[in-house]
């Protein structure tokens, strides 16, 4: 039997980077100064269901919610296999919190024919792990956390094994089912050279619209609009444009999308700056580490 997955991915600011020139002074993330990555989990959450599609068959689509740059990450899943890209994005969702964004991701999810729907455990931004919990309660489907194996997967229930911190649990589900994945999973396969030469030039419709304008400065909105359609039309043929879904499209109820969906209120924010005031060498062998460990244990930082 084949498995049709739905992957939802985000793209995130790599938060390793951060340093004092990455930070507002109102304590928030300057993400223009960072670089913007594909969220480590959700690679781990994308090779499981190329995994799956290696072995039993069906069809891959990766959605994400975001801004318009958020096409990279749907490239780049398209470089390692997927066979569908979505990006969802509208300017209603700004300030959509995890209930408002599981909510729009629910309804685009919706609107496809799935069997398994895949996410990272958690995004390195926002670091809720929330999302795809919600999202299977908004799916009505169950929902398996923590998943760090596929056991088994057959016509009608999934076995797999989940961490749960002093140990592991093996789980047996009903499909379809929603599964949260940890980068104990697997290990994400690099983008194939072939794929790479043909979806480089997959757009979504709003990148091609940027283009064009960028392209032809005395264009009229009338005329962008009409290149715009043929371009969109061209790479629809070729299996090169990346589907883009507004609120409207997907039926999003706009009381539960953007500020007032979102029942989170930030009261405050504080900084934390963490800054090394030593170091000490530790010779590279057993005794190294055994006088640092009897050193820690004296000075009780470990018991
Ligand atoms: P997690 O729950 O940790 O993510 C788990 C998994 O869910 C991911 O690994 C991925 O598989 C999936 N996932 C999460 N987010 C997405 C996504 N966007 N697309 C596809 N899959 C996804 N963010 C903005 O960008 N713009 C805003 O204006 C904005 N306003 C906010 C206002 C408030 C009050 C709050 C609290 C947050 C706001 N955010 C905003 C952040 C936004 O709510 C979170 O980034 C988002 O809900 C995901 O939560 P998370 O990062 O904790 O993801």
């Amino acid at each position: 039997m084949a498995y049709n997955c739905v992957v939802l991915v985000k793209q995130v600011p790599d938060t390793k980077k951060i340093t004092g020139e990455a930070m507002n002074d109102d304590g928030t993330v300057n993400r223009s100064a960072l670089p913007a990555i594909f969220n480590p989990e959700d690679l781990n959450a994308l090779e499981l269901a190329l995994s799956i599609k290696d072995k039993f068959d069906g069809r891959i689509t990766v959605i994400t919610m975001g801004l318009p740059t958020a096409t990279a990450v749907l490239r780049d899943s398209l470089f390692r296999g997927a066979d569908e890209a979505i990006l969802v994005t509208d300017r209603r969702c700004a300030a959509s919190d995890t209930l408002a964004t599981s909510y729009i991701l629910s309804c685009a999810v919706k609107k496809i024919d799935y069997d398994i729907v895949l996410c990272g455990r958690q995004a390195i931004d926002g670091d809720t792990a929330q999302v795809g919990p919600q999202l299977a309660e908004k799916l009505g489907i169950t929902q398996i956390t923590y998943v760090e194996e596929l056991t088994e997967l057959n016509d009608k229930t999934i076995i797999v094994r989940r961490n749960i911190g002093a140990g592991w649990q093996q789980v047996r589900a009903k499909l379809p089912v929603l599964l949260t994945v940890t980068d104990q999973v697997n290990e994400p396969r690099v983008a194939a050279a072939k794929k790479i030469m043909k979806y480089k030039k997959a757009l979504a419709p709003i990148e091609i619209e940027q283009r064009i304008k960028a392209e032809n400065s005395e264009a009229n909105e009338a005329d962008v609009k009409e290149l715009a359609a043929h371009k969109c039309s061209d790479l629809e043929k070729t299996g090169l444009l990346i589907k883009q879904w507004d609120l409207d499209f997907i039926g999003a109820d706009l009381n539960w999308c953007g500020r007032s969906g979102s029942p989170t209120k930030v009261r405050r924010i504080q900084s934390i700056v963490l800054s090394a005031k030593e170091s000490k060498e530790i010779k590279p062998n057993d005794q190294g580490i055994s006088d640092m460990i009897h050193e820690l244990i004296e000075d009780k930082t470990i018991a």
